[in-house]
C-alpha cells in the first residue's frame, strides 16, 4: 500500500452515553423485546478511524429471522397496527421523528464513531435527514387512496358494475441497507412501509448497525406495538439472505452494491416477492463550456468527496469542455489537497476515513488500477500511514472510457477528469455505463440544460447542484442502478398492492 504520513489528530473519547450505548449486551429486537440471538454468534464492530473494535452486535441466525417474520406477520395481520387508523400511524411517526430530534446530538455521535463520517456530516445531514424522512412519509399515512372508474367493455349487456381500485399494504417487509448512511438508509425504508401499514423487518450493514439499534430503542419509546418493527444485526450472505429467501416476506427493498441486488433480484424470485432496488452508480458530471468555474469546482469537489466518496450518486466521472478543463482540474485539486483528513469526533475534521480496511484496500486498488490503465494522479492517489481507514481525496486525469476507474463504481473519494469538445460526444460518454442512478449539468444557459436533460439516461439531473436528495422527489435508477422509485408519492408503489373491485350492481 502506498502511504504517505499526513498526521492525523487522535480520536477523541465519545461522551458517557455513546460509550455506554456501544458497550451495552448484543441483542435483537423481535416483537418489541431486546432478545439474544440462540446461537451467541456476535460479530465485532470497529472505529473506521482508529481500525479499533468498539462493539460487538448479536448475528441473527435463521431461528432469529424466522422469529422476526412471525412478528412482523402477526402484527401485520392482527392485534393494534393493523387496526389503527392512519391518523394513529401518522402521529406515531411523528413521535419517532421527535426522538430522532431529542436524541440528535447522541446518534450524529454515534453514527460518526461507527461510520467514520464526521460528526459535524452527521449532525445536518444524516440525523436531520432521518428526522425529516420520517416527518415527511408521516403525512403519507392520512393520503393513501384508491381510484374509482367505469368498466370500459360492460361484458354482461345492460349489466351496471360498481368498479374501483383500493390500495393495500403489501405486509411483512425486509428491509436490507448498506453502510454509508446507517441511519438515514433505516429512515428512508422505515418511515414509507410504517406509512403505509407494512410491518418491517431492517437489517442493518454488518459494518455500522449501531445507530440502527439505537434507533430501535427509540422505535420502542415511540409506542409502536411489538412485531411492528423488528431489526436483526446480522452478515449478509446470512441473516440477508435468510430474510431474502422466507416464504412469510412479501417485499424485499434493498438498498447496496449492483452485484448483491442481482443476487437478491434473483433469489426473490422463488417465492415471487416484491422487489425494489437501489443500487450503484457512476454519476457523470457535465460542465458545459460556459459554466461558472468556481461553482464547477466546489460543485465537483463536494459531488465526489462528500462522505469520503461513498455515495451512491457520487459524480465519479467529470466531463469538462476543453475550454475550461485545466481551470476546473487546477481548482479540484487545490480543493482536494486542502480538505483536512482525520478522525471524524474531531472537531476539525473535513474528511473522515472509509468505512472499513476492506473498503480502503478497494478503493487503493481502483487508484492502482487506473495509474496502470495509463491514467495520471494530479491530486491524492494513495492512503495515510496511519490506523485508520483513510484514503486521500483523489483526482485523476488522462482517463479513457475503456478504464475501469471510469466504468465501474468505485465508492471511495476518486474521480476521473475526462476533457470533452463536442455535446454529442459528451451525451454519448455519459450514457455509455451500465449505470443510470444521476447525473448532473453544469451551467447557465438555460436553453442547454434543458436540451440536455432528457438525452441523459438517469434517474434523476441535477442543475448547478449534486447530491441533492429530498423526502418529495422520486430516487431511483435507470438500467443496473436499480428497480423501483424511492421517496415523494412513488414510494407507495413500492409498499401497497392494488386491488380491482368490480361489483355487479
Ligand atoms: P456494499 O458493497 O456497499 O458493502 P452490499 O451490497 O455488500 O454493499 O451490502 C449492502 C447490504 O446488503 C448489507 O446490509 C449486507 O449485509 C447485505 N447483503 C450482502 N450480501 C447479501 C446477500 N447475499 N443477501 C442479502 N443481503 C446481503
Amino acid at each position: 500500500m502506498n502511504a504517505s504520513s499526513n498526521a492525523i489528530a487522535a480520536q477523541p473519547n465519545p461522551s458517557n452515553k455513546v460509550r455506554d450505548f456501544v458497550a451495552r449486551k448484543p441483542r435483537l429486537l423481535i416483537n418489541g423485546e431486546w432478545v439474544d440471538s440462540r446461537s451467541g454468534k456476535t460479530i465485532a464492530v470497529f472505529d473506521p478511524a482508529t481500525g479499533r473494535e468498539i462493539a460487538q452486535v448479536a448475528d441473527a441466525g435463521k431461528e432469529e429471522v424466522d422469529r422476526a417474520v412471525a412478528a412482523a406477520r402477526a402484527a401485520f395481520e392482527s392485534g393494534p397496527w393493523a387496526d389503527m387508523t392512519p391518523a394513529a400511524r401518522e402521529a406515531i411517526l411523528w413521535k419517532l421523528s421527535d426522538l430522532i430530534e431529542r436524541d440528535a446530538a447522541e446518534l450524529a455521535e454515534l453514527e460518526s464513531l461507527n461510520n467514520g463520517k464526521t460528526r459535524f456530516m452527521a449532525s445536518i445531514i444524516d440525523v436531520p435527514g432521518a428526522r425529516d424522512w420520517f416527518r415527511y412519509m408521516a403525512g403519507w399515512a392520512t393520503k393513501i387512496e384508491g381510484t374509482t372508474m367505469q368498466t370500459s367493455i360492460g361484458g354482461i349487456p345492460g349489466a351496471k358494475f360498481h368498479t374501483y381500485v383500493a390500495r393495500e399494504a403489501v405486509g411483512v417487509v425486509a428491509q436490507i441497507v448498506p453502510w454509508n448512511f446507517p441511519l438515514a438508509m433505516a429512515a428512508w425504508k422505515l418511515a414509507p412501509a410504517l406509512a403505509a401499514g407494512c410491518t418491517c423487518i431492517l437489517k442493518p450493514a454488518e459494518q455500522t448497525p449501531l445507530s440502527a439499534l439505537r434507533l430501535g430503542e427509540l422505535i420502542v419509546e415511540a409506542g409502536f406495538p411489538p412485531g411492528v418493527v423488528n431489526i436483526l444485526t446480522g452478515l449478509g450472505e446470512t441473516t440477508g439472505a435468510a430474510l431474502v429467501a422466507h416464504p412469510g416476506v412479501d417485499k424485499i427493498a434493498f438498498t447496496g452494491s449492483t452485484e448483491v441486488g442481482k443476487i437478491i433480484n434473483k433469489s426473490a424470485t422463488d417465492t415471487m416477492k416484491r422487489v425494489s432496488l437501489e443500487l450503484g452508480g457512476k454519476s457523470p458530471m457535465i460542465v458545459l463550456p460556459d459554466a461558472d468555474v468556481g461553482a464547477a469546482v466546489g460543485g465537483a469537489a463536494m459531488a465526489i468527496f462528500f462522505n469520503s466518496g461513498q455515495v451512491c450518486t457520487a459524480g465519479s466521472r467529470l466531463y469538462i469542455h476543453s475550454k475550461i478543463f485545466d481551470k476546473v482540474v487546477e481548482g479540484l485539486c487545490g480543493a482536494a489537497s486542502s480538505i483536512r483528513l482525520g478522525p471524524g469526533l474531531e472537531q476539525a475534521t473535513e474528511m473522515g476515513p472509509l468505512v472499513s480496511k476492506e473498503q480502503q484496500e478497494r478503493v487503493l486498488s481502483y487508484i492502482e488500477s487506473g495509474k496502470k490503465e495509463g491514467a495520471t494522479v494530479v491530486a491524492g492517489g494513495e492512503a495515510v500511514s496511519h490506523p485508520g481507514y483513510f484514503v486521500k481525496p483523489t483526482v485523476l486525469v488522462n482517463c479513457n472510457p475503456r478504464m475501469r476507474v471510469v466504468r465501474e463504481e468505485i465508492f471511495g473519494p476518486v474521480v476521473a477528469a475526462q476533457r470533452y469538445d463536442d455535446l454529442d460526444e459528451v451525451v454519448k460518454a455519459a450514457n455509455d455505463s451500465p449505470f443510470g442512478l444521476s447525473a448532473s449539468i453544469w451551467t447557465n444557459n438555460l436553453s442547454a440544460a434543458h436540451r440536455l436533460i432528457p438525452r441523459i439516461k438517469a434517474g434523476t439531473v441535477w442543475v448547478n447542484c449534486h447530491n441533492l436528495v429530498d423526502p418529495n422527489m422520486p430516487f431511483g435508477g435507470f438500467k443496473s442502478s436499480g428497480v423501483g422509485r424511492e421517496h415523494g408519492r412513488a414510494v407507495l408503489d413500492l409498499y401497497t398492492e392494488l386491488k380491482s373491485v368490480c361489483m355487479l350492481v
